[in-house]
Order: structure tokens, then sequence, then C-alpha cells
């Protein structure tokens, strides 16, 4: 679906015939729109806050940037950014990406958490209903982020009626699907999982979901898929499965062709992952229940990671940090499970980032520029068109915001500018706190927020996106 009409295009061509300077021109860059498939040398005329000129000939700007040479491309979109702080958008921002969602864990209150950033964000945010701050509300968990205690055993009836009403109500006040992290909650049965795919269903939206359990070891990755996917066929409900490498590791094949399958037999199943051979969570939380170590694929204590310190852990450092909780990599997915799964075109890219006063994942900071940099320029492992459309296009549609992630008059002007011979990650797991490189102009509804390769300060063009 385009942004505009025809005949609305045909009049604003009439009006720019009339030489208007645009605010924003960016010139003679190699336009990359996936969702149409235009790669070719264009002008790009940007009014207000929307893409107003696609041109083949050069046009008139108040502000004109020359980008000869560089790829002119929608504004990622990330469906799966934790840190949501102004720390975290800087990051976002020079690493190209224009929206950062909170898909996965979700949010609850819904209302208070939007009102927080409107006005004041460096990037477009959202999040979706989340079950998991329903269930720590309504079960009195001590834990903020992530479960702790009391929402990792079964809710009463009562209970469970409480966090449904709680997930809906977050629907209704614009919330962009529902969000659910079944391993985190593993007394969640399955009746009480079937039931929010109906909600979501009755709303025509999406679960996206950390699905109950990994590995290859049963209960593992294979029936934590199958689960969804037959919740998603039984009640109608779309399904988003969140970051597959992590959970499938070297199962990740079968469980793309699971998930194809489903797509080819009817299903709305969609799925993401980001380029990493390490995961993070919080070593308090369900993951690291007894039996972990088989569950993630047969990795160790060593491969795990302390991020405050950077410290591999031993089974003494495990047993003292799991008591107080905090951030821990997990080495546990294959590089080629990595390059098998980037290559997939059912895989939209997505970074499951949090960096808490620049300690976290490198993820956080690096996983856009980290696709384009390694895996397109140096590996071939996808092309270039390949890799955007999985950054832009693909979120846009699997969330139905039709005025986002293509760069076509009428959409929203979130637009990325990279050099696609010197793009590339910085941020490690010893210092994830490094911006990326190549990427010198971030634009956010029309107004830069990256340009010259530094931040814009003072400028917060961010909004909300919320549920049509
Ligand atoms: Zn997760």
């Amino acid at each position: 679906m385009r942004c505009l009409t025809p005949l609305l295009l045909s009049l604003l061509a009439a009006a720019a015939a009339q030489a208007q300077p645009y605010d924003i021109v960016l010139a003679h860059g190699r336009v990359l729109d996936p969702a149409t498939g235009l790669d070719a040398v264009r002008y790009v005329g940007i009014r207000g806050t929307q893409i107003a000129a696609v041109s083949e000939t050069p046009l008139q700007g108040r502000t004109v940037v020359d980008a000869t040479g560089l790829v002119v491309a929608p504004g990622f979109i990330d469906l799966h950014q934790h840190g949501q702080t102004p720390e975290n958008y800087r990051f976002k921002a020079r690493d190209g990406v224009t929206t950062a969602l909170e898909m996965e864990v979700g949010v609850s209150p819904v209302p208070e958490w939007y009102r927080a950033r409107e006005g004041k964000s460096l990037i477009n945010f959202g999040a979706s209903s989340g079950e998991i701050p329903a269930r720590i509300a309504v079960m009195h968990d001590s834990g903020t982020f992530l479960p702790r205690d009391a929402a990792e055993h079964a809710a009463t009836p009562e209970q469970r009626r409480a966090i449904y009403s709680l997930v809906r109500r977050g629907l209704d006040e614009g919330a962009l699907g529902i969000g659910m992290g079944i391993a985190y909650v593993p007394a969640a049965s399955r009746a009480e999982i079937l039931e929010l795919f109906g909600l979501a269903a009755q709303y025509k939206t999406a679960v996206y979901v950390h699905i109950r359990d990994g590995g290859p070891v049963e209960p593992g990755v294979v029936d934590a898929l199958q689960e969804v996917i037959s919740d998603a066929a039984i009640t109608g409900a779309s399904l988003h499965v969140v970051h597959i490498t992590s959970m499938a590791l070297r199962q990740t094949g079968l469980c793309l062709d699971m998930i194809r399958g489903a797509r080819r037999h009817g299903l709305d199943v969609t799925t993401e992952m980001y380029p990493y051979t390490a995961g993070m969570t919080d070593i308090g939380s369900a993951i690291f229940n007894p039996g972990w170590q088989a569950k993630q694929g047969g990795i160790t204590y060593h491969d795990l990671q302390w991020a405050l310190t950077g410290e591999r852990l031993t089974a003494e450092s495990f047993a003292r940090y799991r008591k107080i909780g905090g951030m821990v990599a997990v080495h546990s997915i294959p590089e080629d499970i990595v390059r098998l799964a980037i290559a997939d075109p059912m895989t939209m890219i997505a970074s499951d980032g949090i960096l808490q006063n620049g300690k976290g994942h490198p993820r956080a900071a690096g996983t856009y520029a980290r696709v384009l940099g390694r895996y397109v320029r140096e590996q071939h492992v996808l092309s270039l068109m390949e890799a955007v459309r999985k950054m832009t296009i693909m979120p846009a549609e699997r969330l139905g915001v039709p005025r986002k992630g293509r760069i076509e008059v009428g959409c929203d002007a979130d637009i990325t500018v990279f050099d696609p011979a010197r793009v590339i990650d910085r941020a490690t797991f010893a210092n994830p706190a490094q911006y990326s490189q190549g990427i010198p102009y971030v634009l956010v509804n029309g107004t830069f927020v990256v340009r010259n390769g530094e931040l814009v300060s003072g400028v917060e063009p961010g909004k909300g996106l919320r549920r049509p």
C-alpha cells in the first residue's frame, strides 16, 4: 500500500512545479526502497514531517545534503528494543534506527509509558501491551523488568482474569500488539497463553512472543514453537516469534522451516533475529532454572559473561550473581547459524537491545550497521536491498503502519543515509557503548537527529506509534 493515492500524487506534483523549495533535499543519493524495489539515484524532497518528492531531477531545498555515493534508505524499525531511555535512543539513532519498539516484554500500564516519552524522544517509540508487566503487577512480583519470584508461579483464576483484563486494557489504550515471554513465566499454563492469543485475534493484532523453551532437549524449541503456531491456528491471531536463533540454536533451520510451513498453509507467522552469537538476559530469571546448560545446547558456566565486568563465570560466581540478578551474556549461537538465519528471506532484523549506563550487549548499539557491514559487504551473505528490506518494510508490515518503512511521497520522513563502503558496528562485548560508523545522516519525522556523522543536540522529533 502506497502512502498516497495517484490523484493526490499528481496534485502534489503540480504543487511542486510551482517551485516552492523543500525544507530538506537529500541530493543524488542511491535510494533503496524495498517496498517498491526502487534502487536508483534520486533527489528526495522533504516538507515538514513527510517525504514530498522522490525525483530523478534536482530539487530546490533550503537545506541540501549531497548524498552522492551514499545509500538513502527508509529509517530502520527495531521491533525488539528493551532500552527505551535517552541513552538508548542515542545509540539507536547512530545505528540508523528511527523507530524502536518494546514488543517482546511490552509495557503496562500503557498510557503512562507513552506519556513519559511523548515530545521528549530522539526517535519514534512504541510498545505492546505486555503479559509480563501485567503479571508482575497482579502477582506482586519483586522484579521490575522480568519476573523474579511470584509471577513465575501459576496464577489463581482471579489473578488470571486480572492479567487478561490488564492486557486487554493496554490494547484499548493503543498498544501495538500483545507482548509475551512464556519462558519467563514458565508456570503460565497453555490454556492461559491460548486465551491471550484469542484476545489478540479479537483485536486483529499480533502476539510477539519469546516462546516457552529453547534448545534441543524436550521440552525445547520444537514443541515450544508448535505451541504458539497451534495457538495462532486455533485463534486466528498473528504471531511473531522473537530472536529465533537464540531459541533454536542448531535447530534454527528446522524452526524456520516450521514457520515457512505454517505460512504456506495460510497462517500469519513472522520471525526476527539479531546478528550475534550470544544472547543476554537476567541471570536471576527462570531461564537459569536447573537444567539451563542442556537447554542452551550444552553450554557451560564459562559461556556466560557478566555484563557489568565482562568476566566469564564459574559455578561459584554464577551462584553469587544469580542471587542478586543482573544481565549476563549467553554465548550459545554458532556463527554458521547466524549466517543461515540472516540469509533466510523470512527473518527480520531486530536488536533485543538494552544499555544501562553504557553496560549491556553490543546489539543495542551495533545490530544494524553490523548486518550492513559484516554480513552484506564483507561476507556477501545477503544483498544490500534484502538487508534493508529486513530492517524497514518487513517490520512496518508486521506492525501495520503504512506510512513507515518506505521512501515514497506522503510517507513519514524517517530516513537513514549510510555509506555502504564504510558502515560497520564498533560495539563489542567488552565495550558495548560504541556508536556505529558510516551512518552520516538520520532523519526522524523530517528532523535531523544525526548530521555529518554526529548526534544533533536539542532535538526531540520522535513520536509514539500506536495501534491504528
Ligand atoms: Zn527474549
